[in-house]
Order: C-alpha cells, then structure tokens, then sequence
C-alpha cells in the first residue's frame, strides 16, 4: 500500500480453463496494450483446473515475466469462482475481469483506465455484437434477461458480459460482501452502487479453443440466478391456491346448480386430480431448489481452493 507512487496499478483478471491454444495469443496481445497504458499493471491468471497444457504455459509465462501471476487452483471451481480468486488476490488500484480467449478485446482496457481516471468506480462493458454465440445462444440469452428483470428488483444491464472493471472501493465490496456459493457475479456488479458506466465492445470471435458453456451448464446458470435474485417462484404457491380455489368455487356452484347425478364426472375428477397435484408438486420443487441453495449457503466450503500461486507476494488471509 504505498501512496507515494505516482502510477496506478491496473490488475487485469484472467479465468483460464484448458486454453492451451489461446493463451499465447492473449499474453501478446494483452502485455502490448497493457505495457502503452501509463499505468503499472499486473496479469494475474487463474488456473481453473485446466487439464491441457495450460499451467506450464502460464508457468513459462510467470518466469520470463514478473508481472505475470498465476493462481492455480486445486481443481475446476468454474469461471465465476476464478474471478473471485482474482479479485481476492489482487492489489490493484482499478481490477478488471475478462475471458482468456480474446473474446474480451484487450484493445478496451485503454478506454477502461480513462473511465477510471474520469472517476468511475464500476465499469459494465456490454457487448454489441456477439461473433460467436449461435442464434439460439443470443435468443435464450434476451428471453432469461427479460425474466430476470420481470421477477427481481434488481434491474441487470442485457448484454452484459463477464467482462468488466471495479475499483479499488468496489472491489473491496465485491471481496467481503458478495461471498454466496450459488451466484451471479455479474449481477453483484450491478447492484453494488458507486458511480456506474457502461462501456459498449464487439466481441471477438474465440481466439483458439471450444466454449466451455454448454446450453446445459447456461441453463442450470440461469435458474440459480434467477433463485439466488427473486422470491418471486416461492410466491407461485399462494398464486396456484389461489387460483384453484376460484376453480373449486365454480365447479361448486356449477355442481349444486346442475345437481347431475353423482356417477358421472370421471374425466373431470382425473383431469383435475393430475392438474392440481402437477401443480403441487411443481410448487414442492420450487421449495425444494431454495432449501438446496439454503443448505449449499449453510455448509459454507470454500468458493475456490488454491493450491499454489507463482510471483504471488501477498498471500491472501482467509
Ligand atoms: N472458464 C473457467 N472455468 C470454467 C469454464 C470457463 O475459468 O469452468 C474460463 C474460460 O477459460 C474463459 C472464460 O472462463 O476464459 C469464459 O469461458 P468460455 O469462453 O468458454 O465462455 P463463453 O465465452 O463461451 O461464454
Ligand atoms: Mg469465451
């Protein structure tokens, strides 16, 4: 914590997962803009359990380059909990996180320092165009956007990606107070405060590599954010009693006006007996998914375990 020096300090946070290919390129790119800001930097990678030859190219890395470091974790813990370890370790006057595969242009992080200089606190880039996810990627992408801001009261910016910057106020937050199991980091970025820009980026085309999310792993992403940020679905069984009520009453008064004779009305007694039980149970289940967040919250284990760092000064307490 030296106030003498006159250059800030600009972490950039790098989430790694098996890219082999794509690291070079990143570390080339990046170290060129980053050596032209007027600004000291570090480059603090964190391994996320890669099984490809990553770690030893950030080991290379590490040695020829002292502002290169490195957390390796103890085995995968995913994209969000490497952007917390960064953040956690980083030492940075500003902090920004951004993806290893050149997605997130490193071309931006003059524009990030300038926000910086300018007073921002939290910088949203928001992508403008999206090289690479696929038509159904970019419809489910809107359509969950538009959910989460019907249900929650939190207002979360479309588009915003994974890429964005703190500063050191808001990154102290971001490390004490925002510390779930289940999460959506980028939502905590949204609702923390302070003063606020949105910076728009094309995002590139993935440098080398596949992407590691599966329609499948967005899916279950969704559903803890949308959990982890609305009680409106535990609301939904006041709203089923409710309305299986008013359709209890009328059959009621259907029934004593008609007064048909008991026998008949199997179909109705079936069809009504899967209806209200489907809804029941759907109800059950929505329970059940908060009591799994409850009890993930709970059991309090670690969000990442860092098995060992390179060019890593300051140890993390805790
Ligand atoms: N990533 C990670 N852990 C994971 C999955 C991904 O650290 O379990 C990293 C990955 O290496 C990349 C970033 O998170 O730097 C974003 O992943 P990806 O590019 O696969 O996601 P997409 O851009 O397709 O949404
Ligand atoms: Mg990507």
């Amino acid at each position: 914590m030296q106030e003498a020096e006159q250059e800030k300090l600009l972490s950039v946070v790098v989430s790694v997962y098996n890219e082999e290919p794509a690291l070079p390129d990143f570390y080339r790119e990046a170290s060129q803009v980053l050596t032209d800001l007027d600004w000291e930097y570090e480059l603090i990678f964190v391994n996320d359990g890669s099984q490809d030859g990553s770690l030893s190219i950030l080991e290379q890395l590490s040695q020829r380059d002292s502002r290169v470091k490195v957390i390796n974790f103890s085995r995968n813990f995913g994209h969000e909990a490497a952007m917390i370890a960064g953040l956690d370790y980083s030492q940075g006057d500003g902090v920004v996180c951004m993806d290893a595969d050149l997605q997130h242009p490193p071309e931006c992080l003059p524009k990030i320092t300038e926000c910086f200089e300018q007073g921002y606190q939290v910088i949203n880039m928001v992508r403008t165009k999206n090289e690479d996810a696929g038509l159904i990627k970019n419809i489910t992408s809107s359509a969950f956007y538009r959910l989460i801001n019907a249900i929650s009261d939190v207002h979360f910016e479309p588009n915003a990606s994974d890429f964005f910057a703190v500063d050191k106020a808001a990154a102290q937050v971001l490390r004490t107070c925002c510390r779930e199991k289940v999460r959506f980091l980028r939502g905590y970025v949204q609702i923390i405060g302070f003063r606020k820009t949105t910076l728009s980026y094309e995002a590139r085309a993935r440098a080398a590599g596949k992407s590691k999310y599966s329609l499948k792993k967005l899916l279950v992403f969704s559903v803890n954010t949308i959990l982890c940020f609305s009680n409106m679905p535990l609301k939904l069984g006041i709203y089923a009693g409710m309305f299986s009520a008013l359709m209890g009453l009328a059959v009621m008064v259907y029934t004593l006006l008609t007064r048909k004779g008991a026998p008949s009305g199997y179909a109705t007694i079936v069809v009504l007996m899967c209806f209200m039980f489907a809804m029941l149970f759907v109800v059950i289940g929505i329970i059940g998914e908060y009591i799994a967040i409850l009890f993930t919250e709970l059991k309090d284990r670690p969000v990442y375990i860092v098995s060992d760092t390179r060019n890593m000064i300051q140890k993390k307490e805790n």
